[in-house]
């Protein structure tokens, strides 16, 4: 009798958590993006029309202008821009580098300079080259080692991690620290592996900081092709009194006005609740930004036009913001969050999609266990649509200054196998881009607002 009794309560607590008018509207929410998406469209145009987007250029400008245009087409109850301060930083010419192997005898190799990163000398640097894995063992080789060369970073991303932010996570430290490490020992330049898990021509760009060092300690800083760094590391090892030239002529200029870009669907029953979902307009310079994060644009874009179609009048108010400058400076995240705290905003929910247009997986959430529990319960909603992954993690780091003890935040998670095949580097191009797996993922996410919109928060 007590057996049956709990097998009903469970039963009770399965069943309650959503209902079938659920699943017709999850249906509708794919059906729609998939026959009737917008973001594929949109895309297109931020790609081909626009191009890159780096924080401070006429690309983020127009960005800018097109996005609110497109918001405004929608019908929504606001759009508006929210001004903030960012970075402006620029490439120049393009970058120039070989290995001489006797005088006059030389490789040229593929680099690109790393994001902040400050120029050579107008006629470049020429030295030898201290080949290093990690800091631990650029520490060990001292000043006597390193000064008047160029520290060579060349550790790879590890290859055996399924999820491959992780082994981003694991090599990263390279590129964003190693010029503050190497030039603590007197190094004059360092060329870093570029993040990338296979083996091409391509060098992938990417944010650096020189700290609080002072200028005259600032060494410029060059990512180098996955190619090139074997390249170089095998004739390192038959003879390390090779030279590397590199040439580069980036420039950071003073900070410009820009924008982050908004939207919103007045909420029903609670109009000062707010859910937010969003992805980065900013991009790198070298591609033209289809994954990172023209996709997660798009697709934010496409959740509020998604319950337009459907016919959802949601509860809480639903944003999407664009946001600027997550790429080298993170201003526009940190607007917004700070924004709605001297509003005294009350936001319930942010969702983020910044890791690639790939098949969605589910959700990584940064949330208590209440929340985390409803959402398991959602689980079987999603799985005519082979969403399958709910873990906790991190969110977005556009949407991470938002964190509060009470917010659910979470994070798009795609299948991340192809995304640092782009990451940061030329072919992160709309030829990239699967239409399918776009529209799949905006849809993944519409269906999970809904539901946190529908049954509230613990
Ligand atoms: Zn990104």
């Amino acid at each position: 009798m007590l057996k049956t009794f709990t097998i009903l309560c469970c039963f009770i607590i399965t069943a309650s958590t959503y209902s079938q008018t659920d699943e017709a509207i999850l249906k509708k929410l794919y059906q729609t993006s998939l026959t009737n998406g917008k973001s594929y469209d949109w895309l297109n145009h931020l790609s081909n029309q626009i191009g890159s987007r780096l924080s401070g250029s006429l690309g983020a400008e127009r960005a800018v202008a097109y996005t609110k245009e497109e918001l405004e087409k929608l019908g929504l109850d606001k759009v508006w821009l929210q001004p903030v301060m960012v970075p402006k930083w620029v490439r120049g010419a393009t970058e120039y580098a070989y290995i001489e192997t006797t005088p006059g005898k030389t490789n040229t190799v593929n680099i690109c300079a790393l994001g902040g990163s400050v120029a050579t000398p107008s006629l470049g640097i020429k030295a030898h080259i201290i080949e290093v894995k990690t800091f631990e063992e650029l520490a060990s080789l001292g000043q006597e080692n390193i000064a008047g060369k160029i520290v060579f970073y060349n550790r790879p991303m590890q290859a055996d991690l399924i999820y491959t932010h992780e082994a981003y996570g694991g090599a990263v430290n390279q590129r964003y620290n190693g010029a503050v490490e190497a030039s603590k020992y007197g190094a004059i330049g360092v060329i870093v592996r570029s993040m990338n898990l296979r083996l091409d021509d391509l060098p992938h760009t990417g944010s650096m900081t020189y700290d609080n060092l002072p200028i005259e300690k600032r060494i410029p800083a060059a990512a180098i092709s996955t190619n090139d760094a074997e390249v170089l590391s095998t004739m390192l090892q038959l003879d390390k009194n090779i030279k590397l030239y590199f040439k580069q002529n980036c420039k950071q200029l003073a900070d410009v006005q820009s924008y982050n870009v908004i939207g919103e669907i007045t909420g029903s029953q609670f109009p000062n609740e707010y859910m937010v979902v969003g992805g980065h307009l900013d991009s790198w310079d070298l591609g033209d930004g289809s994954h990172d994060d023209g996709a997660g644009v798009v697709q934010s874009m496409d959740v509020l036009r998604l319950f337009k179609e459907a016919g959802i009048k949601p509860k809480h108010s639903i944003r999407v913001v664009l946001f600027m400058n997550e790429e080298n400076g993170l201003r526009g995240g940190k607007k917004y969050a700070e924004e709605a705290k001297q509003k005294n905003e009350n936001h319930l929910f942010a969702l983020e999609s910044d890791s690639g247009g790939f098949t969605p997986r589910g959700f990584s959430f940064d949330c208590n266990d209440a929340n985390f529990n409803q959402v398991l319960s959602w689980q079987p909603l999603f799985k005519p649509y082979l969403i399958h992954y709910f873990e906790k993690g991190k969110s977005g780091a556009d949407i991470d200054p938002l964190k509060t003890d009470k917010i659910v935040l979470a994070g798009l998670r795609p299948d991340s196998q192809r995304y640092f095949d782009y990451h940061h580097a030329s072919n992160d191009t709309f030829d990239a881009i699967n239409k399918r797996e776009l529209e799949l993922g905006a849809a993944t996410m519409a269906s999970l607002v809904y539901l946190f919109d529908k049954y509230g928060f613990k």
